[in-house]
Formats: C-alpha cells, structure tokens, sequence
C-alpha cells in the first residue's frame, strides 16, 4: 500500500546562511564535497605553452537561497507524483526511487564551476579550432526528459585560445539547466563569443528527444540539429563551410 502522506523536509523554508554573490553553487548533498577541478592551471591540449594565460571569471550560475536544491522536499515530491500516477510504491524496488529520482534530478541541474583559461595567441593561429563530437546530455524544459547528442564547438581565433577541454566544459555547463536545444546552442556561442572576442564562432548540436522518440509522434532515432553562427564563421563564405564541413553531422 502506498502511504498516504510523505513528510516534507521544510528545510528550503528555514533561513540559510547568507548568500555570498560570487560564491559557485555547489550541490549540497552531504558526504559530497565540492568538485575542484584539479588541472585547472594546466594548459590543455591545443594551447601553446608558455603563452600569457588570463584567468576568467568562474562560470557559474547564480543561485540563491530560494532557488537551491532541496533534495528532501524534490524526493517527496517525486513520491507524491508516483503515487498520484497510481504507482504502488510499496512494490520492491521502489522504496528509494523517490530519493534516487531527486538525486538524478539534482545532479542533471548541478552545473559544476571551473574557470576559463585564456591564453595569448603569441603565434598568430588564424585558422579554425574545432572541438568536433563532444557528448552532452541536458533535460528538455518542456517534459523534464533528457536530450542528447553531439556537439561540435569551434572559433576562428583572434588574440586569445581556450583550451579544447574547456570547449567541452561549456557545452556541460550550459547543459545541466532545464534547456531547450535552441536556447543551449546559442548559450554555449554567445559564451564564448564575449569571452574569447574571437573572429568568429560556430555551435552545432545534434540530439535525440526522449520526449519525442518515446512519446508523441514516436520517432524512433531522429535527431534534431540545431547551428548558432557568429562573426566569420557566419559570414565568410569559405570559413563558414570549412567548419560545417568539420562539424558534419554523421550522414
Ligand atoms: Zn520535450
């Protein structure tokens, strides 16, 4: 038998310590410390050594106390939303799926903070730097059910390079927030068009919509591209089709 009601953790209602504006949002789960991101200080591949760095700012979200995670709160209620579903939740199995639901949930929504390394382009790189296949996963804010896919990250350089790692770690960072693919695409370009204030920028990502390969229309392995185009990479004919060459989606 389903129990009839699911304590509530009030704990989102209690004041917090105060909020500190520059603080990373770290989730708050106890026995997890928070991520470090142990190389920060090592150039990545793809970034000449010995070049001037400049350290960006984190890249975080701001979150404030009335918009944390309340692991305990989000558990009861995926409880109550099993139990309104008609889902006996006495069966085997299910005594922790409540608990472990609101965990996935977090971790999905948990962007974790790393700084962008930037680095003087003291040999004058003027060709296009592609970080091509990086995988990603995000949660449609429409169904609340993951897309996923490929991205293919690239910038035509200026004064600065980023190392290709963090090219990756953009494309998560905007990822783990309730997204649209759309939106997501043109976060990740517009991010590294104000950091890197390179010549041009391209973002193609291509995913598969659990909501729509599951439900709806059910189409099975289709995967949706979406392109956002900047400076040259957008309006210089030949640089344009060289990245969307290098960006070519499977097919
Ligand atoms: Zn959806």
């Amino acid at each position: 038998m389903p129990s009839t009601t699911t304590p509530v953790a009030m704990s989102s209602l209690e004041p917090g310590p105060e909020p500190i504006e520059e603080e990373p949002y770290v989730l708050r789960r106890p026995g997890v410390a928070p991520v470090e991101d142990v190389d920060e200080d090592a150039p990545d591949e793809g970034v000449l050594t010995g070049a001037t760095e400049v350290r960006h700012p984190h890249l975080h979200l701001h979150r404030g106390p009335e918009n944390e995670i309340d692991l305990d709160r989000a558990a009861g209620a995926v409880a109550d939303l099993l139990d309104a579903l008609g889902v006996d939740r006495s069966a085997d199995g299910l005594e922790e799926t409540p608990a472990r639901v609101a965990k996935a949930l977090a971790e999905m929504l948990s962007p974790e903070p790393f700084n962008v390394t930037t680095f003087a382009n003291e040999e004058g790189y003027d060709e296009l730097v592609v970080a091509r296949a990086i995988p990603f996963a995000s949660l449609c804010e429409h169904h609340l059910l993951p897309f996923s896919g490929l991205a293919y990250v690239g910038y035509l350089p200026e004064e600065r390079l980023v190392g290709l790692s963090k090219l990756a770690r953009v494309v998560d960072h905007f990822s783990r927030r309730l997204q649209v693919q759309e939106r997501l695409t043109a976060q990740v370009a517009n991010y590294l068009q104000e950091t890197l204030r390179p010549k041009g920028v391209g973002v193609v990502l291509e995913a598969e919509h659990l909501c729509m390969s599951l439900r709806g229309a059910r189409s099975g392995g289709s995967r949706t591209v979406t392109s956002a185009l900047k400076g040259l990479v957008r309006d210089d004919l030949r640089t344009r089709s060289e990245f969307l060459s290098l960006a070519g989606t499977r097919g």
